[in-house]
């Protein structure tokens, strides 16, 4: 600026000079010419003297005639006079021109002189005189036509050099004029110039400013030169964007502070919320100091008082349980440790009303950057519900619901316990005798079936309760299931021991058990395992039991057997068997043999029983008693049922088309309980009878009063549906199940069987005759057909006409045959019954 400042005034400093040098100049020149001019006026007042003087001295000459005497010193005086101006004049600036007519004037004025001095001195030849005198006067007009003419020239040249001075001055002047002007103006504009340098920079530096006092800082200027001003302008730009980067740095900062310190606030507060919230109790061990924090809620989950409860740690642990302590405390140090990811225990702890409530501690450490721990803190939950509830569930998983005994689950632990014990002890106790023994209470089903579930199972606790009862402690008593339970029962001196105890106990559950008014006898088979270094595993000894058990059933019940090796064969005899049998039904080894039913009184034929044998490989024929009940057992039974019921009806089909005149022929099929349980039984039925083209009523189906009993109304449901498409229904082997008279007159029965051991024994006492004459009325009564099963004798068939029961099956009649076998037999023995009777024609059957 200050640069700018300088050159400005230099250059008006420079105009100014520059104008009144140019005036001075002029003024210089015109004063030159205005000297020249007033000598040029000095010499033409010396011209017009000398012309003058020229003038009298001719005039003089012209009248020295008259007056020569008196003018003649005049006219010399004059002379000398024009001389001495001609003289003057010389000295004068001329042109060259004018210069040489001066010079030739002196030449002609000297002539005139001497013509004039001649004129003077010759007075006396007037002649000669006046040659003289006109000489003279000649020259004399010479002179002074040559000064005019000059002075003529002279005026003009000093016109015209007056007129050029006064112009100059004119210039001189509007030189000076302008260059004032201009200067003022020049200096104005500088000033103005100056000020709008100064004032333009400083405004927008102070609006600049004030905008950074007021917090807009980052605000610049756009002022740029190469100016004081404009480095402080740049100094100002780059102060404020500075300050701007500060001030955004530090915003950022201040708001990442405020963020940090209300995440911070929110946490405190939400900590402080769960803390006083949460049901769980909390603690904060600061390791360093080894002091405590425990929440108010920690203590008073545990009944606690907010002083009962100081800050050591030892305190803590002592409150815990000393079984759980070492635990607790193992745990603990692991953690700090840094051994495990976290600290999660479960313990019991001292409240304060004296009781041990169960905990689940979870806690965390803290570490430093050298994995250290230097805090620890973590919540307690009150686990006790969850706990007891667990100990609950785990007592429910062992133990049996009903009797509260412990289950299988259970015996199989203590069993695999005691066998474990056994084998350990074995060198100092080889001798050491326990034993298994497994119950199967006989005709319980029958029980349950007659008198009802809630029965059944009182009787259930009711035995449990005697079992219990009757074994020492240590010994243990389960319930496997159903109604089977087992024992185990320690420290046997020798077989005998065992016999001897399992005869008390035998004896003991022979009493009656008095259960909910009803006097009930139960016997139990009772398999017995005794242990041996042979067992390792729990099961094998309760398989062993169990093959005893199923031995005394097949021997016929109510007693105890020990396990013999023996005894495992014919299982696994029965496991062959198993297996024979699924192939069997593969490969559709089943042959259907059929028994001729005929009416008593007219010996004709009504009917057959389908009965099936199996056509074994290697064994030949196996009747259905033998492979039945497996059947039944591994649920082969559907499938073999259906083909049964199948290969019935496609033989019947056969049989109407080769003996038109057999078109009432019925075949009754025999039905085992748990085909009798599939609820799709009569839709299979339908679609077998359909696929055969057979009526419903030409198939009878003999059922057992028992499997009416286990589902009454199920059952019901079934008979009515194959009731509805004309199917008749015969309870079979009538007499021998644990039957209430009083239901069957609700079931949709047709027919009655009376079962053979009541028909063999007939003859031999009375009671038996009693039991038929009884079934023979009461089916009479309830409007029922009659069939003796088992007529093995002439008598029996007699006796049975005799007492009015109208069909009879047996040996004495036929045998059971094959289908070829059954069509010889009728086409030899029975061609003259072609026209048949049906029986129950007018009645049920
Ligand atoms: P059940 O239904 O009472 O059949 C009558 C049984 O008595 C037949 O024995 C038959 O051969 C036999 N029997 C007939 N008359 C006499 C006689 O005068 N004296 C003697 N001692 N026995 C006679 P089987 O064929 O051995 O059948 C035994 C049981 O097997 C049948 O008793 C029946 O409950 C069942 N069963 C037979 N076939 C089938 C079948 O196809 N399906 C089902 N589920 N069970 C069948
Ligand atoms: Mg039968
Ligand atoms: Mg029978």
């Amino acid at each position: 600026m200050k640069r700018k400042i300088i050159l400005y005034l230099l250059s008006l400093f420079f105009f100014f000079s520059a104008g009144a040098i140019t005036a001075s100049v002029y003024i210089q020149n015109t004063t030159l010419e205005l000297a020249r001019l007033i000598k040029l006026h000095q010499i033409e007042d010396l011209r017009q003297h000398l012309i003058m003087s020229i003038q009298t001295v001719q005039s003089d000459l012209y009248t020295v005639g008259t007056s020569m005497g008196k003018n003649l010193d005049s006219i010399v005086q004059n002379v000398s006079e024009l001389e001495k101006n001609a003289k003057n004049c010389l000295s004068c600036h001329h042109e060259p021109e004018i210069a040489k007519n001066l010079d030739d004037m002196l030449v002609l004025i000297n002539d005139y002189q001497g013509a004039l001095s001649q004129y003077i001195t010759a007075s006396a030849n007037f002649e000669r005189i006046d040659n003289l005198k006109f000489d003279a006067g000649r020259r004399g007009n010479l002179i002074l036509v040559i000064t005019e003419t000059m002075s003529v020239k002279a005026s003009e040249k000093l016109r015209s050099m007056t007129h050029s001075v006064m112009q100059k001055i004119t210039r001189a002047k509007i030189i000076l004029y302008l260059t004032i002007v201009l200067s003022l103006l020049l200096g104005v504009f500088i000033a103005a110039k100056l000020t709008m340098f100064i004032t333009k920079p400083v405004n927008e530096l102070v609006t600049a400013a004030r905008a950074v006092a007021m917090g807009e800082v980052g605000d610049t200027i756009s002022y740029q030169d190469k100016t004081e001003f404009g480095e402080l302008a740049d100094v100002f730009n780059r102060m404020s964007l500075s300050l701007e980067k500060g001030y955004t740095a530090l915003h950022d900062e201040i708001i990442e502070r405020k963020k940090t310190e209300e995440a911070l606030r929110q946490s405190e507060e939400r900590y402080a919320i769960a803390a006083r919230g949460a049901n769980d109790g909390l603690w904060d061990w600061n390791l360093g100091m080894n002091k405590v924090y425990f929440s108010d809620r920690w203590k008073s989950m545990l009944g606690y008082d907010e002083n009962d409860v100081g800050n050591n740690p030892e305190e803590w642990f002592n409150l815990v349980h000393p079984d759980d302590r070492k635990d607790f405390q193992v745990r603990v140090s692991a953690h700090i440790e840094g051994l495990t990811s976290h600290l999660e225990c479960e313990y019991r702890i001292l409240h304060k009303d004296g009781t041990y409530r169960w905990i689940l501690n979870r806690g965390l450490a803290v570490r430093d950057i050298g994995g250290k721990a230097y805090r620890m803190a973590g919540s307690q939950t009150d686990i006790t519900e969850r706990k007891i509830a667990e100990e609950q569930l785990i007592y429910d998983a062992f133990h049996d619901a009903l009797t509260g005994l412990p289950n299988r689950a259970l015996f199989m632990d203590r069993l695999q316990h005691r066998l474990r014990q056994a084998q350990k002890n074995s060198q100092r106790h080889p001798d050491y005798l326990f034993a298994v023994l497994f119950f199967d209470l006989d005709r319980f089903k029958v029980i349950n079936d007659s008198l009802g579930h809630i029965v059944g199972d009182h009787l259930l606790i009711a035995v449990s309760q005697r079992l219990t009862q009757l074994v020492r402690p240590g010994d243990t008593v389960a319930r496997l299931g159903g109604d089977e339970f087992a024992m185990i029962l320690e420290d046997l001196k020798d077989r005998e021991h065992v016999e001897q105890i399992t005869g008390r106990i035998e004896k003991d559950l022979a009493l009656p058990f008095y259960i909910d008014g009803n006097e009930i006898f139960t016997t139990a088979s009772i398999g017995i395992s005794l242990s041996s270094p042979d067992y390792d595993r729990p099961e094998e000894m309760v398989r062993d039991a169990d093959i005893a058990m199923y031995q005394v059933k097949s021997r016929g019940k109510a007693n105890h057997e020990v396990f013999e090796a023996g005894m495992y064969t014919s299982t696994v005899a029965r496991l062959h068997l198993e297996t024979d049998l699924r192939k069997a039904v593969e490969h559709q080894e089943f042959v259907m043999h059929y028994q001729p039913i005929m009416e008593l009184s007219s010996d004709r034929l009504i009917g057959f029983e389908a009965l099936v044998r199996w056509n074994h490989p290697q064994r030949g024929l196996i009747y259905p008693m033998d492979f039945i009940p497996l059947a039944e057992e591994t649920g082969l039974i559907i499938q073999i049922g259906e083909w049964i019921i199948n290969e019935s009806c496609r033989q019947l089909s056969a049989w109407r088309t080769q003996y038109e005149d057999y078109s009432n022929l019925k075949v009754s099929v025999n039905i085992s309980s748990r085909q009798f349980l599939q609820h799709d039984l009569p839709d299979k039925i339908m679609s077998i009878l359909g696929r055969n083209n057979i009526e419903g009523k030409s198939i009878t189906l003999e059922i057992t009063e028992s499997m009416l009993m286990e589902n009454f109304d199920a059952a019901i449901a079934v008979l009515n549906r194959l009731q509805a498409i004309g199917m008749h229904i015969h309870l079979d082997d009538f007499g021998t199940g644990y039957s209430s008279l009083s239901y069957i007159h609700r079931f949709p029965v047709n027919a009655l069987k009376i079962d053979r051991s009541f028909i063999e024994k007939m003859h031999q006492d009375d009671e038996n005759m009693q039991i038929v004459k009884t079934i023979i009325a009461l089916a009479h009564n309830l409007n029922l057909d009659l069939i003796a099963e088992g007529l093995e004798t002439s008598e029996q068939v007699l006796q049975l006409k005799d007492l009015n029961c109208h069909y009879g099956q047996g040996f004495f009649l036929s045998r059971p045959m094959n289908a070829a076998a059954i069509e010889t037999w009728m086409g030899r023995k029975h061609a003259k019954f072609l026209s048949i009777k049906l029986p129950g024609s007018g009645n049920k059957a």
